[in-house]
């Protein structure tokens, strides 16, 4: 990967025809060491947020050397990248061949399941296997999130009962629970009712849980979507798991993938047509734009103007605009506002920030388009849940206000396996 101080630096020197994925692997590595320093348990990587090698090999260097997997291609790319990490197939529907292969090939001993068919399929694709640790999806009610992550996988309260027991009789080695509260939550006490609701479920079904795994849903920062410190999710899951009934070695997981990748990767964008409050960009929707066009999510935006050798920042009058992406399909379209100097024009560049998770790993090649390289840079994320941001988001004054601080350091693990 070619390494630039700053974007203005790339601009400077080779005015990018393509668009260009910025690596910022400085902000991986504070998220890395923040979750290791204040999570009282292990922590999971969710490899899907962002599946590049660059992540993962920064992920590993700062402390993070257990991947959540949910395919058997993120497993080789796990191995690949983090040789003899430990995974954990955390995919609740798997291919007999995927699960025969995860265990066989490359060691991989811990699956989700959520029904008591998935558990057969378990138990005869890994011809009887008595080493398997086994973690039951359970399916919670939790508001406060962006994107729900409750309808599609995980077993209702009635039916979790029967399922925990028979995962419980049906290894020798770690049963779980896990949940997810949905991506990006915006109310830590989501946690703490999932907890419950996990705990309700063991109680019912009279077994102790080996592995408490909360999932990911750890927000980010964006534009008007602003959550409380992270500091504060910890808490409310540390207060879930004090009213658990677990026994002393029960281990406490979590998943996340947004938090510890979002703010390390934006993309630099150059302006083709400039049509009202309309930018016709070189990336959209089909690139690392999915959830702005489809979710209508809001990312922060700065404006960079190069010609001969120069380029600067512009800042100025904000106006609020849309964005087009290059293929011509009409869903390719990004509603915003992204407010940006009204000058803007063509040949001029917009870094689009926050993109690290589902944003850059999204992309396709549809039309033509969407051939993005890649290079390091080494200044700060446009926002940070962390502590890091170079400047406040540039939107009007009532969304930028409370850009959060890292939270004091929070009191050492539990244990470290
Ligand atoms: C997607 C996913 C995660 C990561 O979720 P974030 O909201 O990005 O933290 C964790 N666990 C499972 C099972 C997932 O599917």
């Amino acid at each position: 990967m070619q390494r630039y101080h700053t974007p203005l630096d790339l601009v400077r020197e080779r005015s990018p025809e393509r668009p260009v994925a910025l690596a910022r692997p400085d902000a991986v590595a504070v998220a890395a060491r923040w979750f290791q320093d204040n999570f009282k348990g292990d922590v999971f990587y969710a490899v899907k947020a962002n599946p590049s090698p660059w992540v993962i090999e920064t992920l590993v260097a700062n402390g993070v050397t257990s991947f959540d997997v949910a395919s058997v291609p993120e497993i080789e790319l796990v191995s690949q990248f983090a040789p003899g990490a430990r995974m954990a197939f955390m995919h609740p529907v798997k291919s007999r061949r995927a699960i025969a292969q995860a265990y066989f090939d490359h060691g991989v001993k811990t699956f989700a399941l959520d029904t008591h068919e998935e558990l057969a399929k378990l138990i005869e694709a890994t011809n009887g296997a008595k080493d398997l640790n086994l973690i039951v999806r359970l399916g919670v009610q939790a508001d406060g999130a962006a994107y729900s992550l409750s309808g599609k996988f995980g077993v209702d309260a009635h039916q979790a009962p029967g399922l925990l027991l028979a995962a419980r009789r049906a290894t020798q080695e770690l049963m779980g629970v896990s949940f997810h509260v949905g991506s990006q939550c915006m109310r830590p006490t989501a946690f703490q009712a999932a907890l419950a609701q996990a705990s309700r479920a063991l109680v019912r079904a009279g077994v102790l849980a080996d592995v408490v795994d909360v999932g990911g849903g750890f927000p980010s920062v964006y534009p008007g979507m602003v959550p409380p410190q992270l500091g504060d999710y910890l808490d409310s899951i540390d207060r879930g798991f004090a009213e658990m009934m677990v026994h002393e070695t029960t281990e406490l997981w979590c998943e996340p993938g947004r938090a510890l990748v979002a703010e390390a990767s934006s993309i630099l964008t150059k302006v083709e047509l400039k049509k009202g409050d309309a930018l016709y960009l070189n990336d959209g929707s089909y690139g690392s734009l999915f959830d702005a066009a489809h979710t209508k999510w809001p990312f922060p935006v700065k404006l960079i103007r190069g010609e001969d050798g120069e380029a600067k920042e512009v800042e100025g009058n904000l106006k609020p605009f849309r964005f087009y992406g290059p293929t011509c399909d009409s869903l390719d379209h990004m509603p915003g506002p992204f407010w940006l100097p009204e000058d803007v024009s063509e040949g001029d560049y917009v870094e689009i920030g926050m993109l690290g998770a589902y944003g850059v790993a999204m992309n396709t090649r549809f039309n033509g388009f969407g051939d993005a390289e890649t290079v390091a840079v080494e200044d700060a994320p446009m926002a940070s849940m962390y502590g890091l941001a170079r400047r406040s988001i540039p939107v009007p004054k009532a969304e930028t206000q409370n850009v959060v601080r890292l939270s004091r350091a929070r009191s050492k693990k539990r244990r470290r396996k």
